[in-house]
């Protein structure tokens, strides 16, 4: 079952084209890695998929980009919805500067959640699926920039699952990491698959044979091949 659906997504920055036409379905609960050399789009196209992308100035998209059916560049989407969704890590570990407790708490306010037994009850448990958890449980209330960089990065990835998201993207999240922590991530992912559909950025071909069950290679804003990663 395909949970996003790309047709022909063309996009420019201004009158420079960086998508050429990309049409790329995701199935549920697999994790897919796009691959590509520097500069290809990759991350252009992954920022489409939860309208990331949105605020640049001069930035033109078209095509087709269904979640679950649903045409997500609708004038009638709900964007606070759409990423609540279809979340989002980024490459370089970005927890914001207040207690770890707080960071998880951010995601779940906004999207609604006041009881207090509920917040709690989602902090540990994201925690958890994010392996962090032993670290940080007598340490709810120290500042998340005060962990180590792949400890961060975990908390960022639990911040990410705390809204229960059925997508996560992910933008090259361990690449600035230290190979143990990033090695690390990897497992977590691995554990983490059957229950989140998850979308890859890397360069790390090693990374994506590892832990994609599909690969998609880009180049040059065009999708060149695209198959079960074995
Ligand atoms: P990748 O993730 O594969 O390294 P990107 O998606 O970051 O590639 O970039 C694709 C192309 O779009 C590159 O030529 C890059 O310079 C250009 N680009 C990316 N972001 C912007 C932006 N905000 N404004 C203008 N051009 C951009
Ligand atoms: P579980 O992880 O065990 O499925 P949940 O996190 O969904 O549990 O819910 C934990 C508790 O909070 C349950 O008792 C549930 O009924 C309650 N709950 C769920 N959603 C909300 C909500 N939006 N506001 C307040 N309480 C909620």
């Amino acid at each position: 079952e395909d949970i996003i659906t790309s047709k022909d997504v063309h996009l420019s920055y201004g009158n420079v084209e960086a998508l050429h036409g990309i049409s790329l379905d995701f199935e549920e609960k697999e994790l897919t890695a796009l691959i590509g050399p520097s500069g290809c789009g990759k991350s252009t196209f992954l920022r489409c998929l939860n309208r990331m992308n949105d605020d640049i100035p001069n930035i033109h998209i078209t095509g087709d980009i269904k979640f679950e059916g649903q045409n997500i560049y609708d004038s009638k989407m709900d964007l606070v919805e759409l990423r609540k969704e279809v979340g989002m890590v980024f490459q370089q570990p970005s927890p914001f500067p207040f207690s770890v407790y707080d960071n998880i708490a951010y995601g779940l306010r906004i999207a609604g959640i006041k009881d207090k037994e509920l917040i709690d009850h989602r902090v540990e448990e994201s925690l958890k699926q994010a392996a962090i958890w032993k670290e940080t449980k007598d340490n709810l209330d120290r500042n998340a920039q005060a962990f180590s960089g792949g400890q961060q990065q975990r908390i960022c990835i639990a911040r990410a699952l705390a809204v229960r998201p059925k997508v996560v993207l992910l933008d090259e999240p361990t690449s600035a990491l230290d190979p143990i922590s990033s090695s690390e991530i990897e497992e977590t992912l691995l554990e983490l698959k059957h229950e989140f559909t998850f979308i890859m950025v890397t360069h790390n071909l090693q990374q994506a044979s590892r832990i994609s069950d599909y690969t998609a290679f880009l180049m040059n804003g065009d999708l060149i091949e695209y198959g079960k990663t074995a």
